[in-house]
């Protein structure tokens, strides 16, 4: 039984000196499951947790090749945030800030959930017309939204550079108050202690190497400590989604890049929201430590080394003195990268797959940490019932064989190309 986090366990515990409980058990494959998850990340974490939660499947097991938190989950921005532009996507990433919202409490673990609001710039007048429709899409849906001109920004932000020579001009930008960064590895310890609790097992250092099938069915796994039958078996492996599915026969409609992140030295607190550059995929958030933390773009080709590309280092400095001309003395202090998972139109899966009891979860390009909650609802859902969850039906594997590709690539991602 876990230790409930509070103010009072936390006397108890200063006063007698005894040690924390470890978060979550560590757990021996058993070798049945009614439901067997790929992947430790926080996905797959929040699927085992909504499915243990929400709809009472407590034999289940995650599968994590590696440590808990050394995938994507660990290695991202933090950056969430609800402000799409296409129907079915703005409702899905509403809904899940939503959770997000609740999260610390529903976990009773601290994800420090830091809403301090988002500004995306524009840098054109075409682009502010982009940007107000998307403010105007969102505030349909119900979701906070601000169209901010060059002088509402000037005052939000005063450290950007507004002069008139600047190569990128600041028109104006979109403000969303209630997005903002969540703890990253916190969220992926909060959602193994909470499923670790209800009797899920959580097992490390277990790789998924193949599929058992009867004809066209999933009956189970093969890992590298030993089979494992599944009632049901869900692939929520991020970067990696590709050689998992292709262990299936499964060809899926996705590339592998890579992504990478950086931080500077550490200065004292000035940048007070997420500011995200209109003229390319670049955006800023300072960290509790107060180093500046960039995010930026993919290389541009395959691969599945966890090492970037120089050039991108140098985009990244390069956006970053744009915006923020006062910072060019600033050292980076380090950078790392992710594989990512891209699609041909910028949104995810989650859904069944053409074997009975095999589910996907994948795709999510740049977008999958602020999808956490919602994604692990929809797949608990989608595995629970053997249907998608009405959240994601637009999210299929056959959405390009129907013609009905979902495009947030070219019009939600890419504001800065109008
Ligand atoms: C640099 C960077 C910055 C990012 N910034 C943001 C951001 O600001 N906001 C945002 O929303 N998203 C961001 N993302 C994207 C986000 O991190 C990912 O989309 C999301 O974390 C993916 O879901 P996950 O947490 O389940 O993935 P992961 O944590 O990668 O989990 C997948 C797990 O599957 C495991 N696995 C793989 N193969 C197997 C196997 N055969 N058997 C068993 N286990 C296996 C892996 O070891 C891994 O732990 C960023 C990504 C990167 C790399």
């Amino acid at each position: 039984m876990r230790d409930r986090y509070s103010a009072l366990a936390l006397a108890r515990h200063a006063m007698t000196g005894a040690a924390w409980p470890r978060a979550w058990r560590s757990a021996e494959p058993k070798s049945t499951y009614d439901v067997v998850i790929i992947g430790g990340g926080g996905h797959g974490l929040a699927t085992a947790y909504y499915l243990a939660s929400r709809h009472g499947i407590t034999n289940v097991a995650v599968l994590e090749r590696n440590h808990i938190g050394s995938g994507n989950v660990g290695r991202n921005t933090t950056l969430v945030r609800s402000n799409y532009l296409l129907d079915g996507n703005t409702q899905f990433f509403e809904y899940s800030l939503k959770l997000w919202e609740g999260l610390s409490h529903e976990l009773n673990y601290n994800v420090m959930l830091s809403q301090r609001g988002q500004v995306v710039l524009g840098h054109s007048p075409a682009q502010m017309d982009v940007l107000a429709r998307k403010g105007n899409i969102m505030r349909l849906n119900g979701i906070d939204a601000e169209l901010l001109d060059r002088g509402d920004v000037q005052r939000l932000l005063p450290y950007l550079d507004y002069s008139t020579q600047s190569r990128f001009p600041i028109h104006g930008g979109v403000l969303q108050r209630r997005a903002g960064t969540v703890r990253h590895d916190a969220v992926a310890w909060g959602y193994a202690r909470a499923a670790s609790a209800l009797g899920v097992d959580i097992i490390e250092n277990c790789e998924v190497t193949g599929f058992r099938r009867e004809g066209d069915r999933v009956t189970g796994v093969a890992t590298s400590r030993g089979p494992i039958a599944a009632g049901r078996t869900a692939i929520s492996v991020a970067g990696h989604s590709s050689q998992v599915a292709a262990l299936a026969g499964l060809r899926l409609p996705v590339e592998s890049h890579l992504l990478q992140a950086f931080v500077s030295e550490p200065i004292k607190p000035f940048v007070n929201h997420v500011i995200s550059f209109g003229a390319e995929l670049f955006y800023i958030s300072q960290s509790d430590k107060g180093g500046l933390v960039f995010g930026a773009h993919i290389d541009g080709f395959n691969s599945y080394t966890q090492r970037g590309q120089f050039q991108q280092v140098q985009t990244a400095a390069e956006c970053a003195v744009a915006l923020i001309p006062s910072i060019s003395r600033l050292r980076l202090l380090r950078h790392w990268g992710g594989i990512q998972d891209m699609t041909p139109d910028g949104s995810p899966f989650i859904c069944r797959t053409p074997l009975a009891n095999l589910y996907f979860n994948g795709g999510w390009c740049y977008q999958g940490f602020k999808a956490t909650p919602a994604a692990g609802w929809c797949l608990a859902h989608t595995v629970a019932n053997d249907d998608e969850h009405p959240l994601v039906r637009h999210l299929g594997l056959d959405r390009f064989e129907r013609g009905n590709g979902h495009d947030e690539y070219a019009l939600g991602l890419w504001t800065y190309r109008q």
